[in-house]
């Protein structure tokens, strides 16, 4: 049997020509044929074609996973039940060139005999050049992937097949850009094809998907249960990762259908919500549309439309959250928090809308002018005979994009004449990007001390402290308060402290809430804190009370 496999395989992935097989489930029986340049055989299930090339060593090893799910899908019988669809798959097979070679599996329902199990047939062939050269259109924009035909499509199933609920998902790469620049566009692009080919093999007859743009895809699923949607975006998502050792996620949102009559586009819309709207959580990557990302959406649209004139009329302005001295309490700086005074609303928390400021690119225009209230300030001690303290300011990632931010430091520093440490800066230290830290040493050479902001948060790791060029970090509450709890948590923190000392860094701990946390930090060598144990952030003229009655004690 062996050697009609291997016959059977040679003669499949060596001629330019189609071979056709065909499946018949209920014999448990795979036949090939119509071919004159081989005979017809009929074989175990054992034997078939398609796990002949699964076994097969020439299967290049970035197609081996998707390619056996493929193959269980139609050892199950369930890959596809309805006449008029087709799904296929691409794949690579190593040529004794030393290259390789596409070849393309095409698999269509024949016709079901008296039960509900279909016949089904296929077609193995070798791609030629023009087909290869398509796959990109080819796989993303034929017929019912073209977005707008399928927009109709989608409405069409939605409206009329009134026995089944329905969702409209859509999922992305969160950080696609990130990938594309890491490892390139042509291995950006491979993860979209795989993507693609793993939706043709995963969707059944209960799905329709589209990709819509870039690395943003779109399901019509019906479901039973919510339970229905979560296992298929599971069992989608465990296909979908698996590509290269490359690490990365998706984002997913669920619009489910309440009303089959609005729009296909307000679906998309309300799906896409859902999914913006989950980013940034750790620990889910589902999100449903519900009434909060309504209000949350309204709420938004409300920020954008006050913020020009907010910042026109004062309505931003300058807390300061005193810094301070572990063991004799003294206030040995600040840090600047915007506030945003709403004169309906009242205090407005930063967390409310820096999130959408960043995205809209306002925050740059609100930075700067704390930036400015900062300034100000410490010449106004100055002027008035107050020792000065440092005042750090908070300079959103946006900023690291070009050089102009440093310059419009420096004027900053000519305009109120004061000293160029008095002004601190804080930048969250992010993925490692080249651009972005050639930013961060400009401002360095410039002179300006630079703060780590929540160090040990998120992607701050001890690897890249070797050659920072920050002075200070902020150890993040996160990374103190859950590991005080246990004795392995301490040890991290105090070895932590330790080494940043051993290289040269200074430390400061923020989000300091009790006596305890304060004495422990300091015990191990953190002697400045930041937090409520000593002061919220308050208004500027508070702080100056705070900052004479330290200066006082002294
Ligand atoms: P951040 O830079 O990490 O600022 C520290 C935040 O921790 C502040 O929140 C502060 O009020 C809060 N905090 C201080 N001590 C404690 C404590 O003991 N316990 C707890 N639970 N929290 C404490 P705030 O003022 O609400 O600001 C939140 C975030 O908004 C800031 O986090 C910063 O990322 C951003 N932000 C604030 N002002 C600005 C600004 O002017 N520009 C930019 N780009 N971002 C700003
Ligand atoms: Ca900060
Ligand atoms: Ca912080």
């Amino acid at each position: 049997m062996n050697d009609c496999r291997d016959k059977m395989l040679e003669l499949m992935l060596d001629q330019d020509i189609y071979i056709y097989f065909y499946i018949d489930y209920e014999e448990n029986r795979w036949h090939l044929e119509n071919n004159p340049h081989m005979p017809e055989f009929t074989m175990s299930e054992a034997d078939n074609p398609i796990d002949s090339i699964l076994k097969d060593a020439r299967l290049a090893e970035e197609d081996k996973e998707r390619f056996s799910l493929f193959a269980e899908k139609l050892r199950e019988g369930t890959a596809i039940t309805k006449k008029d669809s087709f799904i296929k798959i691409q794949f690579r097979i190593k040529s004794e060139k030393g290259g390789l070679d596409w070849y393309e599996i095409k698999i269509f329902p024949k016709y079901a005999k008296h039960s509900s199990i279909p016949l089904i047939t296929g077609t193995i062939h070798k791609m030629n050049e023009r087909e290869i050269k398509s796959r990109n259109i080819l796989n993303f924009y034929s017929n019912d992937k073209n977005p707008a035909i399928f927009a109709d499509i989608m409405a069409n199933r939605i409206r009329n097949d009134l026995d089944n609920k329905y969702a409209v998902i859509q999922f992305d790469i969160i950080g696609f850009k990130f990938i594309n620049d890491k490892f390139g566009e042509a291995i950006g692009n491979e993860l979209l094809h795989h993507i693609n080919d793993v939706l043709d093999v995963y969707c059944t007859e209960r799905q329709l998907y589209t990709r819509l743009s870039a690395d943003v895809f779109m399901i019509v699923t019906c479901y039973d249960e919510l339970s229905d949607i979560y296992s298929f975006i599971r069992g989608l998502e465990a296909g979908m990762s698996a590509f290269r050792g490359i690490k990365y996620n998706f984002a997913f949102g669920v619009y489910l259908v309440s009303d089959r009559n609005i729009s296909t586009r307000i679906m998309g819309d309300c799906s896409c919500m859902a999914r913006e709207a989950i980013k940034g959580n750790a620990l889910e990557n589902i999100g449903f549309y519900d009434q909060k990302i309504k209000n949350n959406l309204s709420n938004k649209q409300n920020i954008e439309d006050k913020m020009r004139l907010a910042l026109k009329n004062g309505e931003f302005v300058m807390y300061l959250q005193p810094k301070y001295n572990i063991p004799d309490s003294a206030i040995i700086g600040a840090e600047a928090l915007v506030r945003w005074i709403d004169p309906e609303k009242g205090i407005i928390p930063p967390n409310d809308f820096i999130p959408v400021f960043e995205k809209n690119g306002f925050v740059v225009r609100i930075d700067e002018y704390i930036w400015e209230c900062a300034a100000k300030q410490i010449r106004h001690w100055i002027d008035e005979g107050i020792p000065p303290v440092p005042i750090s300011v908070n300079v959103s990632r946006i900023h690291l994009t070009d050089s102009g931010f440093v310059d419009k430091l420096e004027a900053l520093i000519k305009k109120y004449n004061i000293p160029r440490e008095l002004l601190e800066l804080e930048i969250t230290e992010s993925v490692e990007n080249v651009n972005i830290n050639e930013m961060i040493q400009l401002a360095k050479d410039s002179g300006f001390r630079l703060l780590m902001d929540d160090f040990g948060s998120g992607y701050s790791s001890l690897n890249t402290l070797k050659s920072t060029p920050f002075d200070v970090l902020k150890i993040d509450r996160s990374f103190f308060s859950a590991s005080m709890e246990s004795l392995r948590g301490q040890k991290i923190i105090s070895h932590t402290i330790a080494m940043s000392k051993d290289i040269g860094l200074e430390l400061i701990a923020e989000g300091v809430e009790t006596k305890e946390q304060a004495e422990f930090l300091s015990g191990c060598g953190c002697n400045s804190a930041q937090g409520y144990f000593y002061s919220r952030p308050v208004p500027v003229d508070m702080f100056e009370k705070l900052l004479r009655n330290s200066l006082f004690l002294k």
